[in-house]
């Protein structure tokens, strides 16, 4: 037996050596996915992040399963933070979330309930996150699909009251919504739209109006979204270089597309993440790639 003092010492050196040996070279420097889901098996989450060249990752986790996530971190020294998440339906979310974060957790989400974005459930966890001072996560869903096929924290065009309501929130944007509002002629018919993007979008507008706004990067959503219209990606990749963070909620077995399918043909055995990366890397400047794949994750959260 260790005592907790040892214990401590352990693991608090431990970061700084395994981080030096995981600087994932193939993509010029450590790289933060900010959107990896808690798999059932953990070591698929360390497989995937192997495979893909990730150097560490926020583990999305549900308030249930968040033993599994910190044991997972423990496990890992370095490559691991966790965010966590419950029903905003049930009255007890803060307790559950509040010891959470007492526990470990570094934000909330993924936030994805059948609630609108400034309905009176989203405005408490909107109040949580700022009395717990920690980001939080939002899946944007308008337009129903058919996995779910429900709508998740709807309204989105009226989500600027809510940037303004919660000034100290931190908020990070994710899904479909939010990616095809990037362009200013969305018309809400397809969650993935295609074609050149209309200047003026109100994602656009409001990650350059509003200091509390970051972006995921995340899935077939935003990975759509840098294929649509690549002379404009530049441009808004380059504006926006302070506010994106890259994160992958890919599915694939091994971080190389392998295991399990993409419901998208266009990714079809393909590892979101490494497209993505790919994507961003071949469009922005580098300095813009490198924070965009750390430093903006690793100043959100503190990270040392
Ligand atoms: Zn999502
Ligand atoms: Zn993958």
């Amino acid at each position: 037996m260790i005592n907790r003092r040892q214990f401590v010492q352990a693991v608090g050196a431990a970061p700084a050596a395994s981080l030096i040996a995981q600087q994932s070279p193939e993509w010029g420097g450590p790289v933060l996915d900010i959107h990896l889901h808690l798999r059932e098996d953990g070591e698929s989450n360390v497989a995937h992040m192997k495979g893909s060249g990730v150097t560490k990752a926020i583990l999305l986790t549900r308030v249930d399963a968040a033993g599994r996530s910190k044991a997972l971190a423990e496990k890992y020294p370095g490559k691991f933070i966790w965010f966590v998440s419950a029903d905003v339906l049930k009255p007890d979310f803060p307790a559950l979330l509040s010891k959470a974060v007492k526990n470990g957790a570094l934000g909330l989400g993924e936030i994805k309930n059948q609630v609108a974005c400034d309905g009176p459930e989203m405005k408490r966890m909107y109040a949580l996150a700022a009395d717990l001072n920690v980001p939080i996560l939002i899946h944007f869903g308008d337009v129903p699909q058919a996995s779910g096929n429900a709508v998740f924290n709807g309204g989105f065009k009226r989500f600027d009251a809510m940037l303004k309501a919660f000034p100290k929130t931190k908020f990070i944007a994710h899904a479909d919504t939010f990616w095809a509002n990037v362009s200013a002629d969305y018309a809400y018919d397809t969650a993935y739209p295609s074609g050149p993007i209309k200047p003026g979008g109100i994602s656009d507008k409001w990650l350059g109006d509003y200091p509390n706004l970051w972006a995921d990067m995340s899935a077939n959503s935003c990975n759509n979204f840098l294929n649509r219209d690549p002379e404009f990606t530049k441009g808004f990749l380059a504006r926006h270089q302070d506010k994106l963070l890259f994160g992958c909620d890919c599915p694939c077995a091994d971080g190389r597309g392998g295991g399990r399918s993409n419901p998208s043909p266009r990714l079809q055995g393909k590892c979101i993440a490494r497209e993505t990366l790919g994507a961003v890397q071949k469009m922005a400047k580098p300095e813009a790639f490198r924070k965009i794949r750390w430093e903006n994750g690793k100043k959100l959260l503190a990270l040392t």
